[in-house]
């Protein structure tokens, strides 16, 4: 081990950021986490991701417990150990399904319980409360972190995994780092359904589906998050699924643009809803009046180039390749970044690689996997609101191929 290295410092506590931390951790490499938020749950309780072609990465950087965790927060580990999950896309109004996709190995997660249960074992790296605000380069010294809250941190390498909206982005790429805004807008909200009112929606899928309606292009995606035997009011008289419905639809007029308050927006929700087939209409009528509905901004970053001063700095994670959720894989390159970055890394404070070489090569596998997903993804995005043009080319479809893993 390189002795003088300093820490390896991490600006963000999401799936990317604590995944890397268990990768370092694993090999003994030296970090501290930053995050902005006060704690793990600040944010309420998110939603469902899949984790598929990046699973085998993920379990070579978790120990055998840490990954084990994980397992335990699907949101239906039945349903994913029989691959019952299909990915599916609808006709809205007929139901009919267009494609069908066999599923693979693939594990459906909470995202906020995933944080939850990474955070476990590498809690003591985390400082909470501690918002980026700017870098310093200190040149052959190395790198400091300084926090809106006045403090700093000394390390040889930052790493922002903050998001999509990434301070970090904008240090590196004063010029280029804005996202670029979509013409869809995305609204969802979560609701907690009856074993008879999620069975016809069970019966579509019963971990997720999706679809659009061939007159209006409006989208549909219905995602579950618990289980009765998840949320553990099974066989109680209580018994209720936790799921996200969620609607997006083209921008033609300003009437299409999100409107301000929960109730406005779940008012536009049920209006986009009522040609669809009666069982979907009739599941997003059920979402009561007070549900918070939440706005996905739908934007990207097709990781364009940056200046990783001399492999001091560099991006993970959506901060390093915003795209849109239409193709479910974000998560999957942000976890595939950590594992490439913590072999890098382990190149460097255990092999004593030159930063800079470790760092340009990262970057270079990064940028030429992400910046075709991170376009494809936006065809994804464009091509969910035009059935008649949706084929089995479609980039919402096309397999999830992914060069040089
Ligand atoms: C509805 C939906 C469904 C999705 N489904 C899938 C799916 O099925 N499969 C898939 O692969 N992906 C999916 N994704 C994408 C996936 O959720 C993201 O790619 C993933 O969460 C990104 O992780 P991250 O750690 O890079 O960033 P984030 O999860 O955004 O974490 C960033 C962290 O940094 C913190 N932070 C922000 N700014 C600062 C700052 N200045 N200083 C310090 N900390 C800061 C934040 O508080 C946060 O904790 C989906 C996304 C959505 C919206």
């Amino acid at each position: 081990m390189s002795r003088d290295r300093k820490p390896v410092l991490i600006i963000g506590a999401g799936v990317v950021g604590l995944t890397l931390a268990h990768g370092l951790q694993k090999l003994g490499i030296p970090f501290q986490i930053y995050e902005r938020d006060d704690h793990i749950s600040s944010r309420g309780q998110g939603w469902a991701i899949t984790l598929h072609w990046a699973l085998p990465f993920l379990k070579e950087m978790l120990s055998e417990e840490a990954f084990r965790d994980v397992e335990s927060v699907q949101v239906d580990p039945e349903a994913d150990r029989q691959g019952l999950g299909k990915f599916i896309f609808i006709n809205l109004e007929t139901l009919e399904p267009k494609f069908l996709i066999p599923p693979g190995d693939r594990r459906r997660v909470n995202r906020e319980k995933m944080r939850n249960v990474l955070l476990n074992r590498v809690s003591d790296k985390v400082h909470w409360s501690k918002r980026l605000a700017s870098i310093k380069d200190k040149g052959d010294d190395g790198v400091v972190a300084i926090f809106e809250d006045g403090t700093r941190a000394e390390g040889s390498i930052i790493v922002g995994i903050e998001g999509s909206n990434s301070r970090t982005r904008k240090f590196l790429a004063p010029d280029s780092y804005k996202n670029i805004p979509l013409p869809i807008r995305f609204t969802g909200a979560a609701v907690d359904l009856t074993p008879e009112q999620v069975k016809p929606l069970k019966d579509i899928d019963p971990l997720l589906f999706q679809g659009c309606h061939p007159v209006t292009g409006a989208f549909f995606w219905f995602s579950m998050l618990e289980t009765p035997q998840v949320n553990g009011t099974a066989g109680t008289d209580r018994e209720r699924y936790r799921v996200q419905i969620l609607i997006s639809w083209p921008v033609k007029s300003p009437d299409d643009e999100v409107k301000a308050n929960d109730a406005e927006r779940l008012a536009n929700m049920k209006t986009r809803a009522a040609d669809f087939h009666p069982i979907l209409r009739d599941t997003v009528y059920l979402i009561p009046d007070g549900t918070e509905v939440i706005e996905v901004v739908l934007q990207d970053w097709p990781c364009l180039p940056w200046d990783n001063h001399n492999g001091k700095v560099t991006l993970a994670g959506d901060a390093a390749h915003a795209m849109t959720m239409y193709r479910g894989e974000a998560a999957n390159h942000g976890i595939l970044d950590a594992y490439r970055l913590h072999k890098v890394l382990e190149a460097v404070y255990i092999q004593g690689k030159d930063p800079r070489e470790a760092i340009d090569e990262y970057e270079a596998e990064v940028r030429e996997r992400t910046s075709t997903a991170v376009l494809l993804s936006r065809q994804a995005c464009l091509d969910a609101h035009d059935f008649a043009g949706l084929n089995e080319n479609s980039a919402v479809l096309k397999r999830r191929a992914i060069a040089g893993v």
